[in-house]
């Protein structure tokens, strides 16, 4: 079978050749650990997942290192560990605990290494100081910053014109830069502030850039240049572009990674998640109401590149689906994970899960339903969704129903002894010209 994917950089659906098979190598961008997760970060674990278990099918589990980093030096961590006056480590151990037992309730399998950053420092020294000797970083007022003009083709990922670069970028224009576009690579910290001995040249001490972390912790442990590197679609602009600017330019190769792949962005019911709009969802809440099975499901019925919108209706037909696919005893009772042909077919186009999911259907209409199984296994379903849901959604919508009749017979009373009753079941109701739609209030 033959693997397609997608790369950002040649723009192009390209077949997939590893550097060396035995030793397939992928890097995605985790998160910075400050607090829970929310369920767009849910979307490259999930996606990305898939690829693993997908390569580990084509390659062999033995031969395949897939490594996804933890952002554990980083100003909003500061900043919150402040806020609740606890020290930085409890607060980064506890939110990667979280983050642990959020993802592997989505059904997600551990990488092979999760780096964390303040564990990699010396690496990114290295990296710093070969890169100042190579003059494509400088030292300047206790900071070291990478010289974007330096690197003839820098910009190539992102392909964007120099002044959407440096309005994109939103790098402070700092007196000590050389050009507005120069980045930080290693900056002076405050007493207060956590502080490693800084690189040659900077007697104060400092911490890391968030750019360099990347770079330090895959060539540690996957060397100057492998095989796929994945993050969201926002991280293109500036963190990965700068990820190849910096690891290109120390080790004066060609390219970093041989495929650049990017989830699109997730929404909630159409808008842009967020903490004042009140759309905003942590896994964490979502898993309080939803099988981990649903929520997985649900992000793998859209291509990931695609945009996503995130909606209760989806949510909804992602259970029933769900149910009625693990509906059988030979999913019950197998343990085999294998793809079906028609499945991995589809996984070999760019990871076409929406199409995986047709297949599952056709399966199940053929009365294929060991394939069927042993598929929904392969592709981390590992159980059968059970509703642990603490509202009733056929009951919801039936007193939506009955509630729309007595605002129809403009009975009042009815109607908010309705709304009392829905909202004592902790649903809440949004009216709207185009009808009512609801909510599980958190
Ligand atoms: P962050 O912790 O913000 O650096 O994000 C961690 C990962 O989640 C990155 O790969 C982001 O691109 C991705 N991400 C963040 N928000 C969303 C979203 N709304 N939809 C999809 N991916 C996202
Ligand atoms: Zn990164």
């Amino acid at each position: 079978m033959e693997l397609k994917l997608y790369d950002t950089l040649t723009k192009e659906k390209r077949v997939f050749t590893p550097l060396d098979p035995a030793r397939v190598r992928m890097y995605v961008c985790g998160p910075t650990v400050y607090d829970f997760a929310h369920i767009g970060n849910a979307r490259p674990v999930i996606v990305f997942d898939v690829l693993y278990r997908l390569l580990r099918h084509l390659y062999g589990e033995a031969h395949v290192k897939y490594v996804r980093n933890i952002t554990d030096v980083d100003d909003k961590i500061n900043a919150r560990a402040a806020e609740r006056g606890v020290p930085i480590r409890e607060l980064t151990e506890e939110t990667y605990k979280n983050f642990k037992e959020d993802v592997a309730a989505l059904g997600c399998l551990p990488p092979d290494v999760e780096p964390r950053a303040t564990e990699h420092i010396e690496e990114m020294k290295i990296l710093i100081e070969k890169l100042v000797a190579s003059k494509h970083a400088y030292v300047a007022e206790e900071h070291v910053l990478f010289n974007v003009p330096s690197m003839k083709d820098y910009g190539q990922l992102s392909r964007r014109p120099l002044d959407e670069m440096i309005a994109g970028a939103r790098v402070e224009v700092a007196p000590y830069k050389r050009d507005p576009m120069d980045f930080v690579l290693w900056k002076p910290s405050k007493d207060g502030e956590p502080g490693w001995p800084s690189p040659s040249g900077i007697k104060s001490a400092g911490r890391p850039g968030w750019h360099i972390e990347c770079s330090a912790m895959s060539w540690k442990h996957l060397g100057e240049t492998f095989d796929i590197h994945g993050g969201g679609v926002d991280l293109v602009f500036p963190h990965h572009e700068n990820e190849i600017a910096q690891s290109r330019c120390a080790f004066h190769t060609p390219v970093m990674a041989n495929y650049w792949m990017h989830n699109g962005f997730l929404q909630v019911e159409g808008e842009k998640m967020s903490k004042s709009l009140g759309n905003f969802f942590t896994i964490r809440d979502l898993l309080a109401d939803w099988p981990g099975e649903v929520l997985r499901f649900n992000m793998l019925r859209s291509h990931y590149r695609q945009p996503i919108d995130w909606t209760i209706k989806g949510l909804e037909e992602s259970f029933s689906t769900l149910r009625s696919l693990t509906d059988l005893p030979e999913f019950e009772t197998g343990a085999e994970r294998i793809f079906a042909p028609v499945v991995l077919e589809a996984l070999g186009d760019d990871l076409n899960t929406p199409k995986a999911i047709a297949e599952l259907h056709v399966l199940y209409n053929k009365g294929e339903y060991a394939a069927l199984g042993s598929s929904l296994r392969a592709l981390g379903f590992n159980k059968r969704p059970e509703s642990k849901r603490s509202v009733d959604s056929k009951k919801v919508e039936s007193l939506i129903a009955t509630r729309l009749d007595a605002r129809k017979a403009k009975n009042w009373a009815e109607s908010d002894r309705i709304r009392e009753e829905l909202a004592a079941m902790g649903v809440v109701l949004k009216d709207s010209k185009d009808g009512t739609t609801w909510e599980i209030a958190r």
